[in-house]
């Protein structure tokens, strides 16, 4: 490009501009603005970002409907010394020392001295309080919706319906029942998930030994 050459495409431009006037303050401006909405929206959603990452976790943290891995519930003993003389059996028979039939037994039995309390083997409320003549007084441990522990073959309870307990709370006093007499004081303990009553050395630390 000559020096001539260039002169006058600077005075083309010039001319361009002093024509254009009005039409390039608009596209500039325009272009300014379009520049400064990009900006303050890209600023926006950056702020938007860091604001929405800590709520998200937090959000993570308490869903409820997110299933978290359960703390396993272990019984403590009912009993301070543990001296099983029944044990659990769903799939076969075991010969009933007082009837002589054999038949299922769907409980633990723990043998026990005169006077001795049984303690709550969790927390809980106590459900029910009920004196049976064949099965002496039968206390009912509601540990949550789908867990009850239930004592049987007990001389007295020293709770009601309603009241709540720690575990290791002295629930009653163990005794003798009609249909396990031959066992005498012993404490029959059934462990109940929804209506199924199940092994209750599932749930305590000294089973599956
Ligand atoms: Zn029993």
């Amino acid at each position: 490009m000559g020096k001539k050459e260039r002169l006058r495409f600077f005075r083309k431009v010039h001319v361009f501009v002093k024509r254009n006037a009005l039409a390039l303050l608009i596209a500039f401006s325009t272009a300014l603005t379009l520049g400064a909405i990009a900006i303050s929206a890209y600023s926006a959603l950056s702020k938007e970002d860091n604001y929405s990452t800590p709520v998200s976790n937090v959000t993570e943290d308490t869903d409820p409907n997110v299933p978290t891995a359960a703390e396993p519930i272990v019984f403590i003993s009912p009993l301070d010394t543990i001296t099983i003389s029944k044990e659990y059996a769903a799939d076969h028979l075991l010969q009933d020392k007082t009837t002589g039939i054999w038949q299922a037994h769907q409980a633990l039995d723990f043998a026990a001295a005169d006077n001795t309390d049984a303690k709550a083997v969790y927390s809980g409320t106590i459900e029910s309080v009920v004196s049976s003549m064949m099965e002496g007084t039968i206390i009912t441990l509601k540990i949550n919706d789908n867990l009850r522990v239930i004592y049987k073959s007990m001389a007295e309870s020293y709770v009601e319906a309603g009241d709540k307990v720690a575990a290791g709370a002295k629930i009653g006093k163990v005794g003798t029942n009609v249909t396990e007499k031959a066992e005498g004081v012993h404490l029959h303990l059934e462990v109940k998930e929804k209506d199924k009553l199940v092994d209750p050395n599932n749930y305590f630390a000294f089973g599956d030994k």
